[in-house]
């Protein structure tokens, strides 16, 4: 094809293109690697030297003069673009506005993220185990073998097969002690919040889905009194008020001693009384609100996770979410934690 009659073809097509995506491919069937002038180009390297030399000034000039039409077009195109979608995105500043609605964490997140910063300001780390959880890690490696009767303390959800180990919905967040025992060197101190499953009727008090936090802290002298200064730093800035706990002895079969912990009635003051001189029925008028169960970790179970129980020891609790969330927000009864009623939820 003679060299003027490339150039007008070239030319039709690049100013024929109506948007940035022809004029690319126009550019494309004459400037590419394949183009039709790059060809023809390349095609002068087989002519006689003095032809050569004429034509190949010839098909430059063409190529420096397409590149510049390439270029203006492309402006022009880019500014009919521009112009076209300004038009359609044009804001009416008159317009009435739509209403946003605004979303809100539930208030067993904004807990449990309330405790997770606070333990972390204590230097307690994270850790997480799954929901489905094996019978040994729920229960054997705690020390609550199969026909131990403090099994019947945790009504399980127990799932259909599984061949080699009987599978269940964790009944607390325990087991995610001795998975991070198994994997984790002491000292150390973590918190493993997350959904427990119990087996169970439900009624203002109780739910058979509910939050637990569990705690651990490990290291060669860990003692009750750490776990006490701990516990009460956590309550006092949970409840943003100073607190007083107490120990009372009692039975959990992963930790010897055993204790429960109770909090000075946050209703009351730890009074028992409310306005009036009546009972507040919070604490059951005896200023002590029953928070938890906690205690020294058993032998037993760092002997299941690997650990030699004359070198370490340490203590353990398990908290429940919904009972801070209850006691922190005035909440009488659990079961609207899960009901998903906005107007509910809308308060906190
Ligand atoms: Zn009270």
């Amino acid at each position: 094809m003679p060299i003027s009659e490339l150039k007008k073809q070239a030319l039709a097509v690049f100013s024929g293109a109506k948007n940035l995506a022809e004029l690319d491919s126009a550019y494309h069937l004459y400037l590419g690697r394949k183009g039709k002038l790059t060809l023809l180009l390349r095609s002068l390297r087989e002519l006689p030297e003095t032809s050569r030399r004429e034509k190949g000034k010839e098909a430059n000039d063409l190529h420096d003069f397409l590149e510049q039409q390439f270029s203006k077009r492309k402006q022009e195109l880019q500014k009919e673009e521009f112009t076209q979608s300004e038009k359609a995105e044009r804001i009416d500043v008159t317009a009435p506005g739509k209403r946003i609605a605004l979303g809100r964490l539930h208030p067993l997140t904004r807990v449990q993220r309330a405790a997770i910063r606070i333990f972390g300001s204590m230097g307690f780390g994270v850790a997480e185990g799954p929901h489905i959880e094996a019978e040994w890690y729920n229960f054997d490696a705690l020390n609550i073998p199969a026909n131990h009767p403090a099994r019947d303390m945790w009504d399980t959800f127990w799932l259909k097969d599984s061949k080699n180990s009987r599978l269940l919905l964790r009944t607390h967040t325990s087991p995610v002690q001795i998975r991070y025992m198994e994997s984790h060197q002491p000292p150390f101190r973590i918190i493993a919040p997350g959904r427990v499953f119990r087996y169970e009727a439900t009624d203002a008090k109780h739910s058979f889905d509910l939050h637990q936090l569990e705690g651990l802290m490990v290291g060669r002298d860990v003692s009750v009194a750490h776990f006490k200064a701990v516990i009460q730093k956590f309550y006092e800035l949970f409840f943003a008020k100073s607190m007083t706990i107490r120990l009372r002895p009692s039975y959990f079969p992963f930790v010897e001693p055993g204790f429960e912990v109770d909090m000075s009635c946050v209703i009351c003051g730890g009074t028992g009384k409310k306005a009036k001189n009546t009972p507040c029925s919070s604490c059951g008028h005896t200023g002590w609100l029953e928070m938890m169960g906690a205690g020294m970790v058993h032998p037993n179970v760092f002997k299941a996770a690997g650990y030699n129980p004359r070198e370490w020891q340490g203590f353990a609790f398990g908290m429940g979410v919904e009972r801070l969330a209850m006691m922190k927000f005035g909440v009488p009864d659990i079961r609207l934690f899960f009901e998903g009623d906005l107007q509910f939820i809308r308060q906190f």
